[in-house]
């Protein structure tokens, strides 16, 4: 049941390992890229609960031993304060450049110790153990890494590769149906932006892979993850088509930052609820067919996932004011907001092109409803 996806990028090319009990198999697959049998493992305090132990004996297995540091758990920790925390705690562990460091937990923990490995002496190897189907779809993948400012999202970070993932699918069977659902946003947008005929296995697949099906739950990250591996081979650091996996982004971390990072809308919420709102501002540009975003939605909806704003806890600001949020998106060029819009679905591409006035009647119209 192991799957392998290989990213092949010269000089830092490494494996996704994705299936159940990978935790216990940790030591055989980590040894390799160890000089001396020691790991430092970062993680948040639900997740290490959960499983460092699994992970500490999946070590053990092979004569690893690890220290390890629990951070709290939420976005709130990608901040300035948990990094140095972070650094700290991996100097005064007296980790040196050729040891490795494991990053257990959902995107926020593999963002914040991937960042943190990309600048502890100028550079260590991290391995990724995502436990969130966010993290094993789409964070740990692709190398970006980084933290949060107070000016918007993921707005300071580095490109770092990892040197190995391993997406242990058994390890999702903890997660809040919440959670999963908003792993599941970031499942979909793979299918919306270049793959129609994922997107309709998943409108098939979907409910069974949400109630547990380990094979669907396989598949679902086998082919997530091949998709962005292909993309980012092609464009590793975002000159062009990597942006696409950005579909319902720049809606969504606008809404995020409205919600202050908070637990009122979680990343993968946000991008689902932002493709619904892409396909909507397609289908009225004339972009793509007039069905479109009512399949999108009809999907999230059939999964119990939010597509409405008027879903989001409290208020939310004006539509003036979620443009001005998206002007801190980090794919402003020139001043000038690039969204990523659909042909159809499977058909994404990055434009620049945008009426403000059709973007702010979409937003206002969406604050209503
Ligand atoms: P998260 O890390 O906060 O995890 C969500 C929640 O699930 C947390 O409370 C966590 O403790 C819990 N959790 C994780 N695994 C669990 C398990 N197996 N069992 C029980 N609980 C578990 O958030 P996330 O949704 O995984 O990731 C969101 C972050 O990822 C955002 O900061 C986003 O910007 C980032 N992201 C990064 C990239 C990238 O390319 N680097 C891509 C997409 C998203």
């Amino acid at each position: 049941m192991l799957e392998t996806v290989h990213v092949a990028l010269p000089g830092r090319e490494y494996n996704i390992l994705i299936g159940p009990g990978l935790l216990a198999q940790a030591g055989e697959h980590v040894a390799p890229f160890l000089r001396r049998p020691r790991v430092v493992v970062i993680s948040d305090d639900t997740v290490a609960a959960l499983h460092l132990e699994s992970l500490q004996i999946g070590l053990a297995n092979a004569g690893i031993t690890m220290q390890a540091l629990s951070l709290p758990p939420g976005e709130a920790t990608k901040s300035w304060s948990q990094l140095i925390r972070c650094v700290d705690w991996l100097l005064d562990q007296k980790v040196e450049r050729n040891d490795v460091v494991i990053a257990l937990g959902g995107g926020v923990i593999g963002d914040l110790v991937g960042f943190a490995a990309a600048i502890l002496r100028r550079g260590v190897r991290f391995i990724q153990v995502p436990t969130s189907l966010l993290a094993q779809v789409d964070s740990s993948v692709g190398g970006k890494t980084g933290i949060n400012a107070s000016q918007g999202k993921n707005l300071v970070g580095a490109f770092h590769q990892p040197s190995l993932v391993l997406a242990d699918t058994a390890v999702l069977g903890t997660l809040t149906v919440r959670d999963f659902l908003a792993g599941y946003g970031e499942v979909v947008k793979y299918g919306l932006l270049g793959d129609a005929g994922f997107f309709e296995w998943l409108e098939t697949q979907g409910p069974a892979l949400a109630s547990g099906d380990m094979a669907a739950r396989i598949e679902a990250v086998r082919r997530s993850v091949q998709m962005k591996a292909d993309i980012v081979m092609r464009d590793e650091t975002e000159q062009g088509e990597r942006a696409l996996l950005n579909l319902g982004h720049t809606f969504g971390h606008a809404l995020e930052a409205a919600t202050g990072y908070s637990d009122r809308l979680m990343h993968g919420e946000g991008v689902a609820i932002g493709c619904a709102l892409a396909f909507e501002l397609s289908a009225r540009l004339g972009l793509c067919p007039q069905e479109d975003p009512s399949r999108v939605r009809q999907h999230l909806k059939q999964m119990g996932m939010k597509t409405d704003l008027r879903e989001i806890d409290g208020d939310l600001p004006d539509a003036q004011t979620l443009l001005a949020l998206m002007g801190q998106d980090k794919k402003v060029v020139g001043g000038e907001l690039r969204f990523i819009l659909a042909r159809g679905i499977g058909d994404a591409f990055v434009t620049g092109d945008v009426p403000k006035e059709a973007v702010i009647t979409l937003l206002e119209e969406a604050l209503k409803s």
